[in-house]
């Protein structure tokens, strides 16, 4: 039997559905997050036939905008970011949805306005009170939008009725304790299965694929553990330098920035088990029980664990990036790291012994993101010294050129027995000629209907913000050793190859 349905680009984790009729409500709507993503990916699903047949969005921000003005706006955003593109007939149907509200963040009359202006909206548009509330302000802002909402009667805490779901942007704390305390406060106002915190690399095609790629294939789960699985390499590199983020950077850091969402978020789902089903639950206990498994750091032995590093002027193809320090809104003096690479252990049954290796930088040669399963050689050399010294590899692709390949040993062709390391591949935009939605719009459509699946749980947050924690505690205490530095446009420093080569491995050359 063929367990493949007709075209998975499409089909996704969920079957297609319609959510209930709903009204968006974006905090934070002036933003660049708005224009960019969030609205245009709404179009997008409204071009796809997946909004249903009522919806609204409504815009909300201290800025006075007009809802003509904020259409006007948003359709020239529509048209430059949706992957759709804009026709008179569509566009003219989904804006009749588009609504700016004008509003403080912290006054509670702003959010009675906007409740009166939501129930005449419904009445307009034959909503009957769904709301999703998607909070895409700066993080200091979160904790005090959702105790609004909940304190002016926005949050319907009955569980019953229409529903109220809230969208929380990353990120989703700034460590450990602030990451309790900010999950305390949404806790203390809404459900758990309320509250969306959102990682946008899980609503990427190439992310959700390494699910279907792993359970939906016989050959490949039988591989996937630590009998013949030598490392795994998880690379999320950037080749911009922070361009003109100084200010939000130089307090994140790339370990905030990248390693405790994103690259732990696709490890989880490179290391889990087999989840009984694809609900939230399930998906999520197995996530949760890869990160209650990473081995803490040893005591004395951080340096073996952990490299960091900070970029010196240089170039990436030919264009000539300043030394951080010398970008603006950096601190004079800064440790703050631009390359982080770790060295962790998942202390189970399946990976016992497995060195999962993350990197993640900026100001690399080339912006990649990559999960690639190092094997470990062929029990016995039968072609000796002939043989190929290359591993094989399984290097699944998540951006760009999204696509999986595979590399392994092959007979030169000719009288002589040599061997090379040749690659097979899959690429989605050859096999499939289609593009992949924008992670934005998987996600939103998932909250619209209430599939949490794609969206971190509060123990999930909190154990990566655990193991990372330690490692901001630790370099809090080394402070005066100051940071190794690279070139902008190397592949980091160089401690981060001799932490691999101290166990015979190396860093994929990308
Ligand atoms: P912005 O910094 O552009 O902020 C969005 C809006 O929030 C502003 O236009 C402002 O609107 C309002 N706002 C509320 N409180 C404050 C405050 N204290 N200081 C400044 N502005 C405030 O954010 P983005 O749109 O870029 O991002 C939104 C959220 O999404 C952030 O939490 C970010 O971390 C996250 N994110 C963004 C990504 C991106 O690519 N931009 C990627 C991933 C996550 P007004 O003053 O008109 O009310």
């Amino acid at each position: 039997m063929n367990a493949f349905a007709p075209n998975p680009l499409r089909q996704g984790l969920v079957e297609d559905r319609l959510p209930e009729p709903c009204t968006v409500v974006i905090f934070g709507a002036s933003g660049d997050l708005t224009k960019r993503k969030l609205v245009p990916a709404l179009y997008s699903l409204m071009a796809e036939r997946l909004l249903p047949p009522s919806f609204a969005v409504v815009g909300y921000a201290r800025k006075e905008v007009s809802d003509v003005a904020f259409r006007g706006e948003m359709k020239e955003w529509c048209g430059k970011h949706a992957r759709h593109k804009q026709t008179e007939e569509l566009w003219s149907q989904f804006e009749k949805g588009i609504y700016f509200h004008t509003g403080d963040y912290d006054t509670p009359e702003d959010y009675q306005a906007l409740k009166g202006r939501l129930d005449q909206i419904d009445k307009e548009r034959g909503i009957p009170g769904n709301r999703v509330f998607y909070v895409s302000t700066p993080p200091s802002t979160f904790p005090i939008v959702v105790k609004q909402l909940s304190d002016n009667g926005l949050i319907n805490k009955t569980g019953t009725g229409p529903f109220t779901r809230v969208i929380i942007e990353k990120p989703f704390g700034t460590d450990l304790q602030s990451a309790r305390d900010l999950n305390a406060h949404c806790l203390k106002h809404l459900a758990e299965d309320q509250i969306y915190r959102i990682d946008h690399y899980l609503g990427k095609e190439t992310v959700q694929n390494l699910m279907v790629f792993r359970f939906a294939n016989a050959f490949f789960e039988p591989l996937w553990n630590n009998r013949y699985v030598d490392h795994v390499q998880i690379t999320g590199a950037e080749a911009l330098g922070i361009e003109g983020r100084g200010g939000y950077f130089d307090h994140a850091g790339i370990l905030r920035d990248m390693v405790q969402n994103h690259l732990f978020q696709v490890m989880a789902l490179t290391a889990m088990e087999p989840p009984v089903s694809l609900n939230a639950t399930d998906l999520r206990d197995e996530k949760v029980k890869v990160l209650k498994a990473l081995r803490p750091i040893p005591e004395g032995r951080f340096d073996e664990f952990v490299v960091r590093g900070q970029y010196r002027a240089g170039s990436v193809a030919g264009r000539p990036i300043p030394s951080y320090q010398e970008e603006v809104g950096v601190t004079a003096g800064s440790t703050t790291e631009t390359y982080v690479a770790l060295k962790m252990f998942i202390d189970n049954w399946r990976w016992a012994g497995v060195p999962f290796y993350l990197r993640s930088a900026k100001a690399m040669p080339k912006k990649v993101t990559e999960v690639a399963l190092v094997f470990k050689d062929a029990p016995h050399r039968l072609f000796g010294e002939k043989s190929s010294n290359e591993p094989n590899v399984l290097a699944i692709r998540i951006q760009p050129d999204e696509g999986i390949s595979m590399r392994f040993g092959s007979k030169v062709p000719g009288n002589t027995l040599d061997i090379n390391p040749v690659n097979m591949e899959f690429r989605y935009g050859t096999s499939f000629g289609t593009e992949p939605p924008e992670a934005y719009e998987r996600l939103q459509l998932d909250c619209m209907l209430g599939d949490q699946a794609l969206y971190t749980r509060a123990d999930e947050v909190e154990a990566s913000w655990k193991y990372i924690s330690r490692i901001h505690d630790e370099w809090k205490r080394s402070f005066a050793r100051g940071i190794p530095t690279y070139e902008a446009g190397s592949w980091g420093p160089d401690e981060s190859d001799a932490m691999l080569r101290r166990s015979n491995q190396a860093w994929r050359r990308l």
